[in-house]
């Protein structure tokens, strides 16, 4: 008895490990991954063979004619597809090494170390601190680990295919454009969090999840007028046939259209978009040159009122409620979480009790586990993403839009070279629009129920 007694004294004052049925968090974390990714390559080799099909079949015909841009298609879909495949087994074997050498522990330490020795002295130790360090760290590997892969990307997949339209020049300011607003934002978020979480104890995840919510709304705001604007160009769209149509367009429909913006995607790009923004009566319609340049003026129209179908059907503040629901639920969760001492012991953080928590290492451990069990978050988010877009072409063609709505998409797709064959897995999992051809029939067949 009594040598059970001073061996539990003797023992080390640590807080163990947390174990599930004897296998360690980390073990559990790792296997998750490691799931997670097999499925997900699994997934990419089945739509990487879909490129390989080299014969145009026939489910094509009437649709896309062209043999050579079907081949160009699928060669355009089998280089990216293999560019993923590669990044994302990096991705994993920098995951693993990150969590199996404890690198985020030696990263708080060295961060701790560098306020200590460089920073004003009333700072030190300060959990604030050292966290914004840490993240700047880990924020700047990150993307200084991504850059060569950026660069092939751009420089070699997208200009091999005549999309890429950016020089060098303009994708190193970008880049830098890019940290800067990246480091300021995520302060922004990351310090208040940090805050509560202390300040507020067992129920901080409401005063977070309210947080988040207000940033998200004046995010929302800031980022069409403030942020877009330095990367992009803005222009009012000139008085013309297009801009006369779409107002029109908007009055039928009692659209609160407040102005028309085309933007110069074309500066970096060749792929075409549209979108509606702003809030209430307060909504700004935003046209790509590329869109512009690549379609007829009604089928502009007609992608203009497909994006207005989703207006019409609350499809952004669904979208809205749906994020709200996961932010929060993964706020809560992340309460059982926090505080838990053993959780960060299982990586290599070993904090006595009197002593305060990291909750910045908490808070990224956390996210980790949370993507990599969020795989049926993301099935049902694309899932929903998809009926949107259905439910809005069909708004689109209620109009009497079929016809020009059905020629556009054709025509973006072909120029934006989107894979035509997709795998039915690959694009269930991971395709937020649906397949072409899928689009295409469902429009077909409103076409005939009008006939
Ligand atoms: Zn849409």
């Amino acid at each position: 008895m009594a040598d059970i007694a001073s061996g539990l004294l003797a023992a080390k004052p640590e807080v163990a490990s947390l174990t599930i049925a004897g296998f360690s968090l980390k073990s559990i974390l790792a296997t998750f991954f490691l799931a997670t990714f097999l499925f997900e390559r699994y997934i990419s080799v089945r739509q990487i063979r879909m490129t390989r099909i080299k014969k145009r079949p026939a489910i094509l015909n009437g649709i896309v004619d062209d043999d050579e841009k079907f081949l160009k298609t699928q060669d355009y879909s089998y280089d990216k597809l293999v560019f993923g495949f590669v990044t994302s087994t990096l991705e994993m074997f920098k995951s693993m090494v990150f969590f199996h050498f404890d690198l985020l522990k030696a990263t708080w330490d060295l961060s701790a170390h560098l306020l200590e020795a460089y920073g004003p002295a009333s700072l030190a130790g300060n959990q604030l601190a050292i966290s914004l360090i840490l993240q700047n760290i880990l924020f700047l590997s990150e993307t200084l680990l991504e850059l060569p892969q950026s660069l092939y990307y751009n420089f070699v997949i997208e200009e091999r295919y005549g999309f890429n339209k950016q020089t060098l020049r303009l994708f190193a300011t970008d880049q830098v454009k890019n940290l800067f607003i990246s480091m300021i934002i995520q302060t922004a978020i990351i310090l208040p969090i940090i805050y509560l979480i202390g300040w507020g104890g067992e129920r901080f995840y409401l005063w977070v999840y309210f947080f988040l919510l207000a940033f998200q709304l004046v995010f929302l705001n800031i980022y069409p007028t403030l942020i877009q604007p330095l990367f992009n160009k803005y222009e009012p769209l000139p008085e013309g046939p297009l801009r006369d149509t779409i107002y029109k367009l908007a009055k039928k429909i009692s659209f609160p259209l407040t102005a028309i913006y085309t933007v110069d995607g074309s500066k970096r790009s060749g792929h075409a978009n549209a979108y509606f923004y702003g809030f209430f009566n307060n909504k700004r319609i935003v046209i790509y040159d590329t869109l512009i340049k690549s379609l007829e003026l009604p089928e502009v129209e007609a992608v203009m009122a497909h994006e207005l179908g989703h207006w019409y059907h609350s499809h952004n503040l669904k979208n809205m409620a749906i994020q709200q629901v996961s932010t929060f639920s993964m706020m809560y969760a992340f309460s059982f979480f926090v505080f838990n001492r053993s959780l960060y012991s299982s990586f290599g953080f070993h904090v006595p009790a009197d002593q305060e928590l990291p909750y910045l290492v908490g808070l990224t451990l956390f996210l980790q586990c949370w993507s990599a069990l969020n795989l049926a978050m993301k099935l049902l988010m694309n899932m929903v993403s998809r009926s949107f877009e259905f439910q809005a072409d069909a708004f689109a063609c209620g109009l009497g839009y079929g016809k020009v709505l059905r020629s556009g998409l054709l025509k973006m797709q072909l120029e934006n070279m989107s894979q035509m064959l997709p795998d039915s897995l690959y694009s269930l999992y991971n395709y937020t629009h649906p397949p072409m051809l899928e689009r295409i029939s469902a429009i077909d067949k409103l076409l005939q129920k009008k006939d």
